[in-house]
């Protein structure tokens, strides 16, 4: 049953070559959102996962602007928490916190309300992809600026290669699907 769900995902999932530049497969999930059944799918995957592995869940916080913002409400409402979002920076007003990041060429800042997770309170951090691991690692660095405790990091999908999990550690990362 868990499988359907994962086949059901897997052929929602697009890929794009070359995109946004030459070299890039970009896989694209919009077709997820689309299919109301796809997107249960994922949720009910995550949220299944998340209770199972974690005894008490305080918030949900996505990763970087745009697309960590799709799942992540939806999973925090399943799990009955809040959810706060991390973005760019200067797209948040008032007290923030910020992190510098590399970026495959370059640097970028992530940056978070300062009043957004309390010291102590355990979150889960979510996006639609795992690459190289650097967005979800800015992420990982405000929790600690914040002294939130990061539970693990959920994906719906994963690319292999660039072994992003091992970035990330000692946090755990679950995704739904893995492409090399
Ligand atoms: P990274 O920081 O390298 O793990 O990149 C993660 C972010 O970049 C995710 O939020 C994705 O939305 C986006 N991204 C990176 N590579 C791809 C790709 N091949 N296809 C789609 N999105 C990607």
């Amino acid at each position: 049953e868990q499988d359907c769900r994962l086949k059901l995902i897997e052929s929602r999932v697009r890929a794009f070559p070359d995109f946004p530049k030459k070299g890039i497969l970009f896989r694209d999930i919009c077709p997820i959102l689309k299919d109301p059944e796809a997107l249960l799918a994922v949720t009910s995957l995550f949220e299944e996962y998340v209770k199972d592995k974690f005894q008490q869940v305080d918030l949900v916080v996505a990763g970087l602007d745009a697309r960590g913002f799709l799942f992540g409400p939806l999973l925090a409402q399943r799990l009955g928490v809040g959810f706060v979002l991390v973005r760019k920076k200067g797209k948040l007003p008032g007290a923030t916190v910020s992190v510098a990041y590399d970026l495959e060429y370059g640097k970028a800042e992530a940056e978070i309300q300062a009043d957004a997770v309390s010291p102590g309170q355990k979150v889960i951090l979510i996006d639609d992809l795992l690459a190289t691991g650097g967005t979800l690692f800015a992420a990982c660095a405000l929790m600690r600026q914040l002294k939130a405790e990061v539970l693990g990091c959920l994906v719906a999908v994963e690319l292999k290669d660039l072994n992003g999990a091992d970035k990330l550690k000692p946090h755990s990362v679950y995704s739904l699907l893995q492409y090399e």
